[in-house]
């Protein structure tokens, strides 16, 4: 999972053929959830129109691939802007805090969010992620190892 600051993603629709999940029902629970997500991280959502797509999780690596230079893990989902790339495994009511997680990138996004590394802008995503599995039952909690480590002085490289 992560967060992508780039544009350019109705581009990659076009290049790796996905199909939009158009008046479906995630896209009403993205709209369901993204004021959850903006009353969490004190983020505006206005105007804010978040587009999902379900592609194949060899799509999200390629697309991880493409536009991250580092040797991350690979992620389950990735935004670009506002558009939330979602694993076709994704099954509603389950793994909705994936969704949640990419929620805030799509929201840092909007609100030109600044961090010091990328670290930070992903810990802010799994905290938010984290609370919505406290609140609502639903998903899996990041590992607190794992948030522990999302600091910038934890990575040698710093961006
Ligand atoms: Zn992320």
């Amino acid at each position: 999972m992560r967060y992508l600051p780039i544009v350019g993603a109705a581009g990659l629709v076009v290049l790796l053929g996905v199909s939009a999940a158009s008046a479906d029902p995630i896209d009403d629970r993205a709209s369901d959830l993204l004021p959850w997500v903006a009353r969490k991280t004190g983020y505006s959502a206005d105007h804010v129109k978040v587009t999902v797509l379900f592609v194949a999780p060899q799509t999200i690596n390629l697309i991880a691939y493409r536009f991250t230079k580092d040797g991350d893990p690979q992620p389950e989902a990735i935004t670009a802007g506002a558009t939330v790339f979602l694993p076709t495994w994704f099954e509603l009511g389950k793994n909705d805090d994936i969704l949640v997680h990419e929620l805030t990138h799509v929201l840092q996004s909007a609100n030109d969010s600044k961090f010091r590394c990328r670290a930070e802008q992903e810990k802010q995503a799994y905290e938010v992620q984290s609370a919505f599995v406290d609140e609502t039952g639903i998903g899996k909690k990041p590992d607190a190892f794992a948030l522990f480590m999302l600091r910038c002085t934890a990575y040698a490289v710093q961006y």
